[in-house]
């Protein structure tokens, strides 16, 4: 039987951290500042924002929101973006995705100061991570490291199969794993051969966005498995790229769903909050 991730419980460890250092900065005279954009009302960002409001309110960080119309310009949305970058009191600048059609989000994205981005998807965020220097780290890939540090999993010379190369889970979780000293392999919908690729990994990661995709064929005896994918399934539950059931009993350790990958994100996000004063007075 394989180990439980469990983040719900690593993240409420890391917010429990983040509290601390809040409460220091606020002695110190800095009271940490997140802005957050909405454009419009799609229910799930409606939810992830007001996620994102707890946590700051359970961390000691201060939240600003801007809740824009569906009809908001993209002009109106950068010269918002523009002024929350001159501000002096803002630390982070957070514009939930996706955006409606009207409005470009590379462009937005380019926007925010790489000082004020905490979600680390600038083009600059993702050249420093390439690169080995300092800057925000998009939260769910930093998310997935916590999970494996935290759950004494060694990464160091292990084989990384990571199934997805998107720009904010597949590819930033590479360069991470890199970092870390893993072997890593990336694969996508052009790989040949994914199951016995799969198969080679110590540590197999999937965010491959299709529910219980991934099957005890894909994963070798005693490897740890992470599922980033989140689906309501057809029986109204709420699953994963894995298929749990299957595969929990030949994995060493496995993430849930849900309370494996998902609170993590929103716990690197405070984290990356927390880091800001730092990574802007370089
Ligand atoms: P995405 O942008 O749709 O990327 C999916 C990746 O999987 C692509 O690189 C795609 O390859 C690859 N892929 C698709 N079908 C494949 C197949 N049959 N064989 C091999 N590779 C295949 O998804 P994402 O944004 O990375 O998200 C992945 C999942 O994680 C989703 O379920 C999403 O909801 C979830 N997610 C969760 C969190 C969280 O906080 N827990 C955060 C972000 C995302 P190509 O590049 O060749 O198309």
């Amino acid at each position: 039987m394989a180990k439980l991730i469990d983040g719900k419980l690593i993240s409420k460890q890391i917010k429990d951290e983040l509290k601390v250092e809040a409460a220091k900065l606020k002695e110190a005279g800095r009271e940490v500042t997140l802005a957050v954009i909405q454009v419009g009302n799609d229910p799930a960002s409606t939810v992830y924002v007001g996620n994102k409001k707890k946590a700051c309110d359970y961390i000691g960080i201060r939240s600003l929101a801007y809740e824009l119309p569906e009809s908001t310009t993209q002009e109106e949305l950068l010269k918002l973006v523009e002024e929350l970058n001159d501000r002096d009191d803002v630390d982070g600048i957070l514009v939930q995705l996706p955006l409606p059609s009207h409005i470009d989000e590379d462009t937005v994205i380019r926007t925010i100061s790489p000082k004020k981005d905490v979600d680390g998807f600038h083009p600059q965020s993702v050249g420093a991570l390439s690169i080995g220097q300092k800057g925000f780290v998009s939260c769910t890939p930093a998310g997935i490291i916590e999970l494996l540090k935290r759950s004494d999993v060694d990464i160091e010379g292990k084989e990384c199969v990571i199934i997805g190369r998107s720009n904010i889970v597949g590819k930033p979780m590479a360069l991470l794993m890199l970092r870390e000293n893993a072997t890593v392999t990336i694969c996508h919908s052009r790989t040949k051969n994914l199951k016995e690729v799969a198969k080679r990994a110590d540590i197999l990661i999937v965010a491959i966005g299709k529910p219980e995709f991934v099957t005890s064929e894909y994963v070798k005896e005693g490897a740890v498995v992470i599922d980033v994918g989140i689906h309501r399934c057809d029986n109204g539950k709420l699953c994963g790229d894995v298929l749990f059931s299957d595969v929990e009993p030949i994995a060493s350790a496995i993430t849930p769903v849900p309370g494996g990958v998902g609170p993590m994100t929103i716990a690197m996000l405070m984290h990356n909050c927390i880091d800001a004063p730092n990574i802007r007075q370089d």
